[in-house]
C-alpha cells in the first residue's frame, strides 16, 4: 500500500485550552510556560493509505485481512476500497509528559496532547478526501464498539506496515497505542454520516458524537445493548 504521510506544525489555541483545562487564574503564569514550552516542541503526525475492501460472507476483507464486524460489513458494503489511518500527538509530546513529574503539569500536557490529537486528525480527514477525491467520509475505529473490539488493532497496523513505526507509534501487547493520545481507524466514503456513538450503549460518555439509537442497531443486524457501560471501550 502506497503510504502518505501527515507532520504539521500545531498552534494551540491558548484561551480555548485555558478554559478546556479549567486552569486556575493563580495558575495561569505556570499554565504559561507548559503551553509555550509544548508549542515548540509539538509535531503531531499521521499516516493513512488506500487499499481494497469485499465482502466474503459474513466478513470482510480489508486489503487481504479478515474482519468479522457486523459494521464493517454494512458501511463498507458496495465499496471496494478503504483508507486505514493512523495519528498521533507525536512523541515530542509524549516523551515531555512521560519525563513530567508534577501530577498539574502532566494533566496540562496531556490535555494540550489531545488537543494536538484533534487538529491531527482534522488534517489528516481532509488529508484523505482530498488524496482519494472523496466528497464524504466516515470512519470506524478498533475498540470503540464490542464489535469491532480492541484486538482489530493488529491487522489495522499491519495494513499500514512501517507507517506507525515511521511516525513513532507503537501497538503495545494490549492493543493500546503510545503515544497514549492517538488515533486509529478506517475511512470510508459514505453520503450518510456514520458515528460509532449511535452503536455504543455507554449512554452518559462525555465524549459522545451522537444519541444512542436502537434502530440503528438494528440496523446493523447488531443485538440490542446491555445497561449503559457495560460495552463502550473506545477512547474517544
Ligand atoms: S465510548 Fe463514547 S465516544 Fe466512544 S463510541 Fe461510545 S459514546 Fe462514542
Amino acid at each position: 500500500m502506497e503510504l502518505h504521510y501527515l507532520s504539521i506544525r500545531y498552534e494551540g489555541d491558548y484561551d480555548a485550552l485555558l478554559a478546556r483545562l479549567r486552569v486556575n487564574e493563580e495558575c495561569e503564569e505556570e499554565f504559561r510556560d507548559i503551553f509555550d514550552e509544548c508549542m515548540k516542541i509539538a509535531n503531531p503526525k499521521g499516516v493513512f493509505g488506500a487499499c481494497s475492501a469485499e465482502q466474503d460472507g459474513p466478513y470482510t476483507i480489508v486489503g487481504g485481512k479478515r474482519f468479522d464486524s457486523r459494521v464493517l460489513s454494512v458501511n463498507f458494503k458496495g465499496l471496494d476500497r478503504v483508507f486505514p489511518y493512523v495519528i498521533s500527538c507525536g512523541r515530542e509530546l509524549y516523551d515531555r509528559a512521560c519525563a513530567e513529574s508534577d501530577p498539574l503539569y502532566r494533566f496540562w500536557i496531556d490535555g494540550i496532547s489531545e488537543a494536538a490529537l484533534r487538529a491531527v486528525g482534522v488534517k489528516t480527514r481532509e488529508a484523505v478526501q482530498e488524496t482519494y477525491g472523496l466528497t464524504a467520509v466516515s470512519c470506524v475505529n478498533p475498540g470503540s464498539l464490542a464489535d469491532f473490539p480492541l484486538p482489530c488493532q493488529r491487522p489495522l497496523f499491519d495494513l499500514l506496515g512501517e507507517g506507525p513505526d515511521r511516525i513513532g507509534l507503537q501497538l503495545t501487547p494490549s492493543f493500546l497505542m503510545l503515544p497514549y493520545k492517538s488515533g486509529s481507524g478506517i475511512y470510508f466514503e459514505s453520503g450518510k454520516r456514520y458515528e460509532n456513538c449511535s452503536l455504543c450503549p455507554r449512554l452518559t460518555c462525555p465524549g459522545r458524537r451522537a444519541p444512542y439509537s436502537e434502530e440503528m442497531l438494528a440496523a446493523y443486524g447488531l443485538l440490542p445493548g446491555p445497561a449503559d457501560g457495560a460495552q463502550g471501550v473506545c477512547e474517544a
